[in-house]
């Protein structure tokens, strides 16, 4: 009687070397080592085809029409032939199913083909069929000799990553087929169940066993979307998993200081503030407030756009420590940004006679070393500053709160250096951005932070007008700036500038510059660009800021750190070449003022579907939420702001821009899991417990590669 193997021995099942697999030996091990870092079956089996072709079925070519996608067909080689010179050179075969003629039609590797083509051999072509000067053919088909396996279709193809140099080998994606399909059969009793029972019961998922032997080669299209399912629940789940456990770890172990004097807080609220606060700063600023007082180290974000006032959270909250004998910094990545929230927190520091400085970069030494001391016998109570904070030199008296800018562009390891500067009690931690995230997203890189939005603007804000023109209107553009500027105001035109096309963007800037000083003779104009030296840009910067030129015409350079409340306008060149994240945040630079504010997006008639969405979503919201969700559905998670992926998210089978409704499922489930079962002890959790461990071992294992 055959019994389960024991998890000890599947997993060295798992970690069994790729050479012995059947039909691999040395020479491909070696090669997939290489080119795609696999090692073991372990990894061979986790190599996930990123599509599949339909070869279900043979079409014949009299049936055939535009609409299909590619078509399988069987039939024979009549005849081939070379056809043209050059470049235009190519090789035409014939090729009949007894109900037409089909051209086949190939450019390049022709000597190749031209060796190898048998005439009256049988054949499986398979590719997109054209229709085309009276005759149907398809170009650079894939074609096979009929076999014992493929004679009867009934499949679908497996297409796996992979590398030219695998394919000069012919290790291509049939033979990767073949490989997984010796692998499945032999690793079946091996594939252990990673899901509880009762979550593969109500998410109504296949075995983990059946997902990936239908996600290589699945049966029917049902099947695979079945196998698929499964795979994208099983892998948010332990990426929830892990993030919620870690979450609660901070939550029950690591003490936090507690914060429950509010003197300074009081006097600022009573005496000092500006403005009334808006709905959203008051919500947010109770949730924070609620963290200090657990005695639990805070780990929050805070989202916000551009203007939604973050900075005055930031520095009630910093209220909150100084109040409690503990000191707060706050740190940027930039210099420019730093130079801005110190500026911005000033202001309200002395009102309270509050001693804030600020440490870069270019601090010089002898205010340096004044600011080390201070910090460390507690006289300075706030501190702002860039990656300078970082450094060991710098500590503190007794550091209760670190406020991190922009996150993205900081890593863990720099989060948890700060934390490191209060020895006693790891001090709170409030991360804020300025890039809205989507909520799947900001689940899957920021799921161990608790999460705050302000996701409303201060009243009296004049929403920004947004409207899309051609080239052609660019007349009537010029006719409504005059006005504006009649009136006082501000203009930012900005042109597009990338490293590829440097020159001709630095020209259409350029060409720009002239046409509107043409048409503007008296008007005063700024130009700015990465190219020019760094005093000059600071020269042509400060004269706008003052007021004294009225057009400012720039490259993205004014993306970050500009504050022009009476610039009224952002006029933007090429929009079709901008993210959508970037036109928002190019928009963000105007409305900041009292005035209303307005965008215009200039593209050349001919735009993409894809331009289109970009223009129209512009034109129809502010919200940089709803538009940062269609922009993670235009481009995928892989690309959107702000992420960078750091390696953070690491999905293999899940798409966060589609897979919304699994990652909430699964991080339900991960919750509740966690809630109530946290050290999984139930016997029902047990494969949780043993894929957590099997997870940290292949790390281990990646770390010993890479
Ligand atoms: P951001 O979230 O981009 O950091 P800021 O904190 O710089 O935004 O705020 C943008 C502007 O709005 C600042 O001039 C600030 O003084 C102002 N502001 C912030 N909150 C309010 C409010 N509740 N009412 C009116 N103005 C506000
Ligand atoms: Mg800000």
């Amino acid at each position: 009687m055959s019994t389960e193997p024991n998890p000890s021995v599947r997993t060295r099942f798992f970690d069994t070397k790729i050479e012995f697999l059947k039909g691999v030996g040395p020479q491909k091990a070696a090669l997939l080592n290489q080119e795609l870092s696999i090692f073991t079956y372990g990894d061979l089996i986790q190599h996930y085809p990123f599509r599949h072709e339909d070869r279900t079925v043979f079409h014949q070519i009299k049936g055939l029409n535009e609409t299909l996608a590619a078509a399988q067909i069987k039939g024979r080689l009549r005849e081939w032939t070379t056809i043209g010179e050059g470049s235009k050179k190519r090789l035409v075969a014939y090729f009949s199913d007894g109900t037409g003629l089909l051209e086949l039609v190939w450019f390049q590797n022709i000597t190749w083909f031209e060796k190898t083509l048998k005439v009256d051999a049988e054949y499986i072509v398979y590719g997109k069929p054209a229709f085309f000067g009276g005759r149907w053919s398809i170009t650079h088909p894939e074609v096979d000799l009929v076999t014992h396996e493929n004679e009867r279709g009934g499949y679908f193809q497996p297409i796996y990553p992979l590398t030219e140099k695998l394919r000069r080998k012919f290790v291509d994606s049939k033979a990767i087929g073949r490989m997984i399909r010796i692998l499945l059969d032999i690793s079946r009793p091996y594939i252990r169940e990673t899901l509880p029972a009762n979550l593969v019961q109500k998410y109504r998922l296949i075995s983990k066993a059946d997902a990936l032997s239908h996600f290589h080669l699945p049966q029917s299209q049902q099947a695979f979307h079945q196998a698929q399912r499964r795979l994208k629940f099983e892998e948010l789940f332990y990426n929830q998993f892990r993030l919620i456990k870690n979450k609660l770890l901070h939550k029950t172990e690591y003490p936090g200081l507690v914060f429950l004097h509010t003197n300074l807080v009081k006097e600022f609220y009573d005496h000092h503030l500006p403005f009334t606060l808006t709905g959203a700063q008051i919500r947010v600023l109770q949730e924070i407030r609620e963290d200090l007082k657990t005695g639990k180290q805070m780990n929050r974000l805070l989202q916000g756009d551009v203007g939604s006032g973050k900075t005055i959270v930031a520095f009630i909250t910093m209220l909150f420590a100084l109040d409690n004998d503990a000191q707060a910094c706050l740190m940027a990545p930039t210099e420019i940004l730093a130079d801005q929230h110190y500026q911005g927190l000033k202001k309200f520091a002395d009102l309270l006679g509050v001693n804030i400085g600020k440490l870069t970069g270019s601090t010089k030494k002898k205010d340096r070393e004044i600011i080390h001391k201070q910090l460390l016998d507690g006289s300075m109570q706030i501190i702002v500053g860039t990656h300078a904070l970082i450094e060991d030199i710098v500590q503190f008296k007794n550091l209760g709160l670190c406020i991190i800018d922009e996150q993205h562009r900081f890593g863990v390891a720099q989060r948890a250096k700060l934390w490191a500067k209060n020895a006693k009690i790891n001090p709170h931690m409030l991360v804020m951005t300025a890039t809205p995230i989507p909520r799947t997203l900001a689940m899957t890189l920021y799921g161990d932070l608790d999460i705050s939005a302000i996701n409303e603007l201060p009243a009296g804000r004049k929403p920004i007008k947004t409207v899309h023109r051609y080239d052609a209107h660019r007349l009537s553009v010029f006719g409504f700036l005059k006005e504006e500027i009649a009136k006082g105001r501000q203009i930012y035109m900005v042109y597009p500038l990338i490293e590829e096309s440097e020159k001709m963007d630095l020209k259409d800037l350029m060409d720009g510059y002239e046409s509107v000083s043409r048409a503007f003779p008296d008007v005063p104009l700024s130009i700015l660009h990465g190219k020019m030296k760094s005093q000059d840009k600071d020269y042509e910067m400060g004269r706008f800021v003052r007021g004294e030129t009225k057009i400012m015409v720039a490259t993205t350079v004014i993306e970050v750190g500009v504050n022009v409340p009476n610039a009224s306008v952002m006029i933007i060149e090429n929009a079709e070449r901008f993210g959508l994240s970037q036109l928002h945040q190019l928009r963000g630079r105007v409305g900041r003022g009292a005035e209303q504010s307005y965008c215009i997006l200039i593209t050349d008639y001919k735009i993409s579907k894809d331009t289109k969405l970009r223009i129209e979503t512009m034109c129809r919201t502010n919200d940089g939420f709803e538009i940062a969700e269609v922009d993670l559905q235009l481009r995928g998670p892989g690309d959107i702001s702000g992420t960078q992926q750091s390696g953070l998210v690491d999905l293999l089978v899940a798409n966060l821009a589609q897979d919304g409704e699994i990652l909430k499922a699964a991080r339900a489930s991960a919750e509740e899991i966690l809630t109530e079962d946290p050290d999984l002890h139930q016997p029902v959790n047990e494969p949780i417990r043993i894929h957590l461990q099997n997870l940290r071992k292949e790390e281990t294992n990646w770390g010993r590669i890479s």
